[in-house]
């Protein structure tokens, strides 16, 4: 399979869609960003890259972190993760308050933002220096030790983040986090504003792409069965309310961010990141979806 070709055809046919929705903007750091850009890079198990466009240049990860902190907590607290968290898709958007109340303060899963703040309560209680421990882990996950968090996106956040604290103190009232409020919440914000490239997420995600590699990063270990569990839950709840239509488009498993990243892999075959800052009303990137669907459909590879 000539991946490089194929990434570059992929580009030209979704050219027509470089103007088509619209980049976050309620973080205002995130406004900042250079909408007229794009990103992909791909690479297989067996050692095969493929990169085209501004595939070097780092974003803002946003949402696509937790799955970093998802393989975290698993790997810390087993299945007792899920006293906590759900691993049902909502069908609701990821920052909705609404399911959270009516089911008693336990997140859906693990994707939505109010899943990844109890996440982010989990790793602050364990971890003894959480930022360091975080971030040494995706940069082990990733083999590079450049990647940095951006203080400057995460305090924009914070100063901005008024359903997220709404959603940190649903968490509190119902006992779902233990740490105080405003230290969970810097730590999830922080977590968000991790920057890398299409290139390093792709390499990063290979790590999830083969469950018969050994999974041990930093002393976070995960067995076969839970990386392969951890496909299923993005494969369910990693696109939102968008979950479904990401499954018949692309049929991978994958996540998203509002900073316009989405990575994805297809089991023992390859890891691929996307990047194009542009968002459609779900918050998932609108070239990024389309740059999916026809890979998937071009190389007849996905896990349908
Ligand atoms: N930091 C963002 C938020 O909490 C992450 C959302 C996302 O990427 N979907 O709203």
């Amino acid at each position: 399979m000539d991946y490089q070709q194929i990434l570059e055809r992929i580009y030209q046919s979704i050219l027509p869609y470089a103007k088509e929705g619209k980049q976050a903007d309620y973080i205002p750091e995130l406004a900042k960003v250079n909408p007229d850009q794009f990103g992909m890079s791909i690479h297989t198990i067996y050692g095969e890259e493929a990169s085209i466009e501004q595939a070097d240049t780092r974003f803002s990860i946003q949402s696509i972190s937790k799955v970093f902190a998802l393989a975290m907590c698993l790997s810390i607290k087993g299945d007792d993760l899920w006293l906590k968290v759900g691993k049902e898709p909502s069908g609701s958007s990821f920052n909705s308050l609404i399911q959270l109340e009516v089911e008693n303060g336990i997140p859906r899963n693990p994707f939505l933002n109010a899943g990844a703040i109890v996440m982010a309560d989990i790793l602050y209680s364990h971890l003894e220096n959480p930022e360091d421990d975080f971030l040494a882990f995706v940069r082990a996950v990733s083999g590079n030790e450049t990647i940095c968090y951006n203080q400057n996106v995460a305090m924009s956040e914070r100063e901005n983040g008024y359903l997220n604290a709404a959603i940190a103190n649903l968490l509190k009232y119902h006992g779902t986090i233990e740490n105080d409020i405003e230290s969970v919440l810097h730590f999830y914000f922080m977590m968000c504003s991790i920057e890398m490239s299409c290139r390093e997420l792709s390499l990063a995600f290979l790590a999830f792409a083969n469950h018969r590699r050994k999974f041990n990063y930093a002393g976070i270990e995960l067995t076969a069965s839970q990386v392969k569990r951890m496909n299923a839950i993005m494969q369910t709840c990693g696109f939102y309310d968008e979950a479904g239509e990401f499954a018949y488009l692309v049929g991978l498993p994958g996540k998203s961010g509002v900073g316009g990243g989405i990575a994805a892999i297809y089991p023992l075959q390859y890891s691929v990141a996307v990047w194009s800052p542009r968002l459609n009303p779900k918050g998932n990137s609108v070239m990024g979806i389309k740059a999916l669907e026809l890979l998937t459909t071009e190389t007849k590879e996905s896990i349908f």
